[in-house]
């Protein structure tokens, strides 16, 4: 073709011929065209340029299968072989169509061949490594975000899966107040329509629809905005409890975003919040009566006196104890006690103020904290009022219980300015009130403290006595007014106090019998009566003091039995004297206890008879062998008309009953003469003789004489 090119004579077809040529040359593509013989006919620069080709190598005439080869010298890589190739390239007729070749040093070339019509072929050769690898760079590319689309979706379902199951609400707001995302249970927390939220729906439209359903807190929308508003704004962590009109509560954790913006989760702590309040109801309240415990009643008191708002206010402590609680509680049971607990309770809310608080200390006792007052008499009316209803009787199922209260009052800040130092001292108070006779009130005062003190030393000082042996017995003649001779004698104990001297019994029995410590005292009393008594010659009695206290340890009956076992003396000669009180508390176990030791021959004396409420029912409950009556009707005997008329009547009855009669506290022959004339069979006092030491009733009354015979009258130490 280019030799036709050149041979024209035509200047214009010159032209032509070289202006195509040109074009030929500088075609981007590589141009080839053979021949029917598979030899070439002419190429372009381009096509040598790509395969690196000399003119020589590609003139007319060569084999286009030397030109393969050099292809594949060159690095094409072929599916088939080489060889193979080459024949089905060269062999029959020209297959037009494009065919991509690739090449070991990455080139990439399109190759189209074109049949022409005299059997030769031409063929193009682009190489296209440059677009090839944009096409390939595009479509990884493509792939690539395609697959970061995949996993975003899938991250996307996740989250909405994650976000719509969680138990919390959750909201995400944009810097300028409006919703990006929230979850289902947000909708649902806040009873939102839920076609109305959506993306891009503002703060204030969501208050507005909250304010509608009534998921609102108690103010107003303008209020609650303002709050929001200065939360999201802070960009600082918030964490925020609200209650919502319709009982809900919520508690609101706001995390701002680096934007601007902020996320919330809303956590419906209604129930967690409930139990807490319950448990701290709990914390603070007696869980059978409602009122107060002792905790809330220390804050309210503490509250009581850092609030007084007038220096005169005062604020007034009312500790209150239940009288015969335990004996209603003993007769109808626990249930009923309970029962009237909670009446007491009511009666008590029916009189005091709103100010003022009623707490439960446990047991029977409770405390009233009565304040702001202006005066002390309003404590005395309150303390009145209050004795007055309780002694109100009780219908507790059918049954009627009668009981009574007893009130000491502390008046802070004058008895105390620490809650804990007015409740002490109103327990003082109340102390003196029971001592008093119970049923009535008293106020502190600061000589209470002082005997409280004084108790407290005594209390110390009697535990360490028994051990150090500062107790003695002294013994009081009894004497039978018929024969005029010793019946027996009544053990009376001593304290030998290292410091105070002797101590009456009068002053540290009671103590010991509120410790307990009577127990033990009362031991040693029948183990050393008995083993004195012992030693007394013929059938002398010995009569011994048991306190109500021992009565209600278990052991009682085995020490009795164990002191005569120990001593030898014979039952019969030991008396036992018990005061009412004894038979007031467990009547049932104590009468059991008393026919036991009757059965042992064990006699039983009725002590301080007539000082009591019911010593008459008492008498019919128990056949009694002696009856005791107390000093304080002998005393005015020759005086008191009803003195000696209860002397005569009692007298009377024991005679009556087969039982002896003892006058107490004898200390004049005009009241010995009047006993003797109203029937008592026996005498004890001062007139004959006074307790005094083992040793000096040995060498007064037993040594050398006729033991029994009563020697006249000795008034000892
Ligand atoms: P009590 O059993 O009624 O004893 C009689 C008290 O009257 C004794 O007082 C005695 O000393 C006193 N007394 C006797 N004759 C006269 C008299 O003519 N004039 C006066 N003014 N008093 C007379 P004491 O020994 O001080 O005992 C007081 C109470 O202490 C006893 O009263 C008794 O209840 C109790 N007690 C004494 N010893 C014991 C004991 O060992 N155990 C128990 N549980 N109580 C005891
Ligand atoms: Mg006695
Ligand atoms: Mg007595």
């Amino acid at each position: 073709m280019k030799d036709s090119i050149e041979r024209a004579s035509d200047p214009e077809p010159v032209q032509r011929t070289r202006l195509l040529e040109q074009a030929f040359n500088n075609l981007s593509l590589g141009l080839i065209i053979c021949d029917n013989k598979y030899e070439v006919v002419v190429c372009n620069k381009r096509y040598m340029e790509i395969y690196g080709l000399s003119s020589e190598q590609v003139k007319p005439g060569t084999p286009v299968r030397e030109l393969i080869q050099h292809r594949f010298n060159l690095g094409f890589k072929v599916l088939s072989k080489p060889d193979e190739y080459i024949r089905a390239r060269t062999g029959n007729a020209v297959v037009p169509g494009t065919t991509v070749h690739q090449y070991t040093d990455g080139r990439i070339i399109s190759y189209t061949v074109y049949p022409l019509p005299d059997g030769g072929a031409m063929a193009t050769h682009e190489d296209i490594t440059a677009r090839e690898q944009i096409r390939a760079r595009l479509k990884k590319q493509y792939e690539l975000g395609k697959q970061q689309e995949e996993a975003l979706r899938i991250r996307n379902l996740q989250f909405d899966s994650a976000i719509n199951n969680m138990s919390h609400g959750l909201c995400f707001f944009d810097p300028a107040h409006r919703l990006i995302v929230c979850n289902d249970r947000y909708v649902e927390m806040y009873d939102l329509p839920r076609d109305r939220i959506g993306p891009g729906i503002s703060l204030a439209e969501i208050v507005d629809m909250r304010f509608e359903a009534g998921s609102f807190p108690a103010m107003s929308k303008e209020e609650y905005l303002h709050w929001r508003a200065k939360v999201a704004v802070s960009a600082e962590p918030t964490d925020s409890v609200i209650e919502l009109r319709n009982g809900r509560t919520f508690k609101i954790r706001h995390r701002p975003m680096p934007d601007g913006g902020w996320v919330a989760t809303h956590e419906d702590i209604t129930e967690q919040r409930q139990s807490e309040v319950k448990i701290e109801y709990m914390a603070h309240h007696d869980s059978l009566t409602d009122l107060a415990n002792r905790v809330l009643l220390n804050e309210r008191l503490e509250q009581a006196l850092g609030h007084r708002i007038h220096r005169e206010e005062i604020v007034a402590v009312h500790h209150l104890d239940l009288d015969q609680f335990k004996a209603v509680n003993d007769t109808f049971g626990h249930l009923a006690g309970d029962k009237l607990l909670k009446i007491v309770a009511g009666r008590l809310r029916g009189l005091v103020r709103d100010t003022d608080t009623i707490a439960r200390m446990g047991g029977d006792e409770f405390v009233i904290v009565q304040g702001p007052i202006r005066d002390p008499a309003e404590a005395t009316s309150l303390a009145q009022r209050i004795i007055a209803l309780i002694s109100e009787p009780y219908d507790l199922d059918g049954h009627q219980a009668v009981i009574g209260a007893s009130i000491g009052i502390a008046v802070g800040p004058g008895d105390g300015l620490r809650p804990d130092k007015l409740l002490r001292n109103a327990d003082l108070a109340l102390y003196r009130a029971k001592g008093d006779g119970r049923g009535t009130f008293r106020f502190f005062e600061p000589a209470m403290d002082q005997q409280m003190q004084a108790r407290r030393i005594m209390e110390q000082d009697l535990r360490k006595a028994l051990a150090a042996g500062e107790f003695e017995l002294y013994y009081q003649p009894v004497v039978n007014l018929a024969s005029n001779e010793i019946s027996g004698f009544e053990a009376l104990i001593r304290w030998n106090h290292p410091e105070k001297g002797m101590v009456a019994p009068a002053t540290f029995i009671p103590l010991a019998e509120e410790i307990g410590f009577i127990v033990a005292i009362g031991e040693w009393v029948i183990r050393q009566a008995c083993s004195t008594a012992a030693k007394w010659p013929g059938d002398l009695h010995v009569a011994v003091n048991i306190s109500a206290a021992q009565f209600r340890s278990p052991g009682l009956m085995q020490v009795i039995v164990g002191a005569l076992a120990t001593s030898g003396l014979h039952p019969t000669r030991l008396e036992i004297e018990i005061t009412e009180t004894v038979l007031l508390q467990n009547k049932e176990t104590t009468l059991e206890l008393l026919h036991q030791l009757r059965a042992l021959g064990v006699r039983i004396a009725m002590d301080d008879f007539g000082t009591g409420y019911s010593s008459l029912t008492y008498l019919q409950c128990f056949p009694f062998d002696k009856i005791k009556i107390d000093r304080s009707f002998v005393k005015d005997i020759t005086e008191n008309t009803g003195s000696l008329n209860i002397v005569r009547a009692v007298a009377a009855l024991a005679n009556g009953m087969g039982m002896t009669a003892t006058a107490e506290g004898v200390e004049t022959s005009e009241q010995l003469d009047k006993i003797t004339s109203e029937g008592c069979t026996e005498m004890q006092g001062y007139l004959f003789s006074k307790p005094l030491p083992a040793a000096e009733i040995e060498r007064l009354f037993l040594s050398g004489r006729e033991p029994r015979k009563a020697p006249g009258r000795i008034v000892a130490a």
